[in-house]
């Protein structure tokens, strides 16, 4: 690491642990570097002329890295073994602009993976999105075209709404280097046995959850945050749901992960185990436009 590097990341740990009002725990490395005088560096990101300590900084959560946990390659639902403590990310509905690139950067900061399960209309309208989402090393998943509840249609229909619903995401991944992963989740979890013995039959996993934040309903972002934490300790393990279309999510979700990680928890990445059919990337003449925005 060359000395200006240094000094850059020396600037913003020196600012993070002086400037942090409720740093999630104790950590030893708080101890040892933390002083009432803290080194004035300057350089590029900080101005000198005021202590770090009384420079405005960003709300900063720490992680240790150590939420990250195993990665699961799924064939079928049955693959989906967790053991106590791990936990699996997914994200429904999106992806949406202005949202889920902060859930991105919220996983990114915690170093770990999800799954997001995408509209194929949201898909189709954000591709470029959708694609940034695959390219940070998601998995990417379907939840039909326009999130209809697929017992209220026809077989056929149903059907069709789903592969729609594939296609769009697909679609949306072209040229990107990723591709849709077999992985599905029914709109409102309202299902029937045909359309899952359907879905089986042609390799998709449907997604079940064992913890569903409720994300959705209008309460604050700190309701959501400890109801969702008492599930998940109360069961110990399990598939959490979340929307990454609502602010809320957003809000809450540094902190969630924080307390995965103070819990002892970790975040299983799944992957598919043989993409099968989705594993190919679509080639077609009506790739989508690349001008969508994020
Ligand atoms: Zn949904």
């Amino acid at each position: 690491m060359s000395l200006s590097r240094f000094a850059i990341s020396f600037v913003f740990v020196a600012a993070a642990l002086a400037g942090c009002a409720k740093p999630p725990v104790e950590r030893a490395v708080l101890t040892q570097t933390t002083t009432t005088e803290a080194p004035v560096v300057t350089g590029a990101i900080l101005k000198a002329s005021a202590p770090i300590s009384q420079q405005p900084i960003p709300e900063r959560i720490f992680s240790t890295g150590h939420l990250g946990g195993r990665t699961l390659a799924v064939g079928s639902s049955s693959d989906i073994a967790l053991r106590q403590g791990e936990v699996i990310l997914t994200f429904d509905d999106g992806p949406r602009p202005g949202k889920t690139s902060q859930i991105l950067a919220s996983l990114d900061h915690f170093g770990v993976k999800a799954t997001f399960l995408m509209l194929g209309s949201a898909a189709e309208a954000n591709p470029k999105l959708a694609q940034l989402v695959a390219n940070k090393g998601h998995t990417v998943g379907s939840h039909t075209f326009g999130h209809v509840d697929l017992t209220t249609l026809s077989r056929q229909e149903a059907v069709d709404e789903i592969a729609k619903g594939e296609r769009a995401v697909a679609l949306a991944l072209a040229g990107s280097g990723q591709t849709l992963s077999p992985f599905f989740r029914f709109p409102y979890l309202a299902q029937n046995g045909f359309l899952r013995t359907n879905l089986m039959q042609g390799s998709v996993v449907v997604l079940d959850v064992d913890v569903d934040s409720k994300d959705y309903y209008k309460e604050t972002a700190d309701v959501v945050l400890q109801r969702t934490l008492s599930r998940l300790d109360a069961r110990g393990s399990g598939i959490v749901l979340f929307h990454d279309i609502h602010q809320r999510t957003v809000d809450l979700l540094p902190r969630f992960l924080s307390e995965l990680e103070q819990r002892g928890y970790t975040v299983v990445r799944l992957v598919p185990k043989d993409n099968g059919v989705f594993g190919r990337d679509v080639i077609t003449a009506d790739v989508p436009s690349q001008n969508g925005t994020l």
